[in-house]
């Protein structure tokens, strides 16, 4: 007989709950596990061509007004051990908020986890889009990282099992596994030295983005040698309003819903800040936050 479930099941779950620009649609199915057994219990369970989403903080993602059909799995608060080992490797489980991995490696006088503090996503995030900010990565560190599949097997795999770049990691070979935990092997440092640093990087980007508005942080990722931001502020998009969406006034790689937006007026100026980039100085923008889900009928 198998375990019966213990996590949180909803159906038509909105999921303008559950991420950071506060907009779109439903996700047919959303589950938050009790704990790590739960979860290997309800993905064995799915039919094996359910579509399937981890979410973490949903600070890099936009589900379309017409909604997921698929599962959605929570894994913030789910998720949450971190720990430190003998030898100093800092292990954290998928849905610890990056930035309480930034503190504990400071609190334990490790350093190169500072960078961390400013990203406000869960670690299983972090692993999957290889987040990153100001010279350092997510993947820099990895010492080893734990995956769970559909079969709800779990595995412990190394960087190199992963192509690994700029806000892309995908693992090799075509097993789909998403991450349950991270291990991260950082320097000793001093402490007060790093949460100088954090103290530094935030104030710098409380200066450069618009933090009091829903967003998703940097919309397209930098092409080579130069800036989103750059070119669409240089395309004349800065302040551009669909909807209740409009690109930031203060931060042109930043789309802000400032007026109730729907996951479509967002998805409308992605398209117009391509278009227009492209028309105007030949350069593909290509998308750093993830969108899934069905535009409405
Ligand atoms: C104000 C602001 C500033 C930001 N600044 C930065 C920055 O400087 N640098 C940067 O890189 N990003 C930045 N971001 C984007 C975002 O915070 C990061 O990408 C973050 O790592 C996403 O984590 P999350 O838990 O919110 O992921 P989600 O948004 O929940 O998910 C993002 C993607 O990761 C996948 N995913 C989530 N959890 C798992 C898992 N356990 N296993 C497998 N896949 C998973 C999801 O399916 C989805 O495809 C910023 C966002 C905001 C709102």
């Amino acid at each position: 007989v198998a375990p019966a479930l213990r996590g949180d099941l909803r159906r038509n779950e909105p999921m303008a709950r559950h991420v950071s620009w506060r907009a779109g649609g439903a996700a047919a199915c959303a589950y938050r596990p009790a704990d790590l057994a739960d979860l290997a219990v309800f993905l064995a369970g799915l039919p094996s061509a359910e579509p399937i989403c981890f979410v973490g903080l949903g600070s890099n993602l936009l589900v379309r007004d017409g909604g997921y059909r698929g599962t959605v799995v929570f894994t913030h608060a789910v998720l949450k051990d971190v720990g430190i080992d003998a030898e100093g490797v800092i292990r954290a489980e998928a849905g610890v908020a990056s930035p309480k991995v930034s503190r504990f490696a400071a609190m334990h006088d490790r350093t190169g986890a500072e960078f961390l503090a400013g990203i406000p996503g869960t670690i299983g995030g972090a692993l999957a889009m290889n987040a990153g900010c100001y010279g350092a990565e997510t993947w820099d560190t990895v010492a080893h990282v734990e995956t769970i599949d559909r079969s709800g097997v779990i595995r412990i795999r190394t960087a190199g099992e992963y192509d690994v770049g700029y806000r892309h990691v995908a693992l090799r070979g075509d097993n789909e596994e998403w991450f349950v935990a991270g291990a991260f092997r950082l320097h000793p440092g001093d402490g007060a030295q790093s949460r100088l640093q954090v103290r530094e990087l935030l104030a710098r980007r409380i200066a450069t983005q618009p933090l009091g508005l829903p967003n998703a942080g940097s919309v397209f990722r930098n092409p080579p040698g130069d800036f989103a931001a750059r070119l669409i502020e240089a395309a004349g998009l800065k302040g551009h309003r669909i909807g209740g969406a409009s690109i930031s006034a203060k931060h042109a790689n930043f789309i802000v819903n400032d007026a109730d937006a729907r996951a479509g007026d967002i998805e409308a100026l992605m398209g117009l800040a391509q278009d227009t980039v492209l028309a105007r100085f030949g350069i593909t923008l290509e998308r750093e936050v993830r969108v899934i889900g069905e535009t409405r009928p």
